[in-house]
């Protein structure tokens, strides 16, 4: 996707603070992090948004559930606790349209529903 700051990203041509990276899957640190870790994972592959999940791309969904545990860890926050959060859409504030998913830790916000 030409105009996707996302897919840019994934390819290098905007520079990201690398979290983990395979085939499937790329993670980053979030540029203006909302706690004190803060990380973004998403699909190489392009997808919009959590409505452009299907059976034919939903395997980048499960790679990414896969390996959160280890990112997590890597992290430092996979016994002390965080949150996985997707925005979909302009009620839920979405603002880049690459499938992504915060890695939110290191606060004790507790539950916030
Ligand atoms: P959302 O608002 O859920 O669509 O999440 C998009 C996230 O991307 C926001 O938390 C932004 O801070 C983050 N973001 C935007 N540009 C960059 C960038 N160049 N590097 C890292 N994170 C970014
Ligand atoms: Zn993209």
């Amino acid at each position: 996707m030409e105009d996707c700051l996302f897919c840019k990203i994934i390819s290098g041509e905007i520079p990201s603070s690398k979290v983990y990276e395979d085939d499937e899957i790329y993670a980053f640190r979030d540029i203006e992090p909302q706690a004190p870790v803060h990380a973004v994972i998403v699909p190489k592959t392009h997808i919009s948004s959590a409505n452009g999940i299907t059976p034919e791309n939903s395997r980048a969904v499960a790679a990414i559930f896969e390996k959160i545990p280890a990112i997590a860890r890597e992290l430092g926050v996979d016994e002390s606790g965080y949150r996985i959060v997707n925005n979909c859409g302009a009620d839920a504030g979405q603002t880049v349209m690459h499938l992504h998913f915060h890695l939110l830790g290191g606060t004790q916000g507790g539950k916030l529903y």
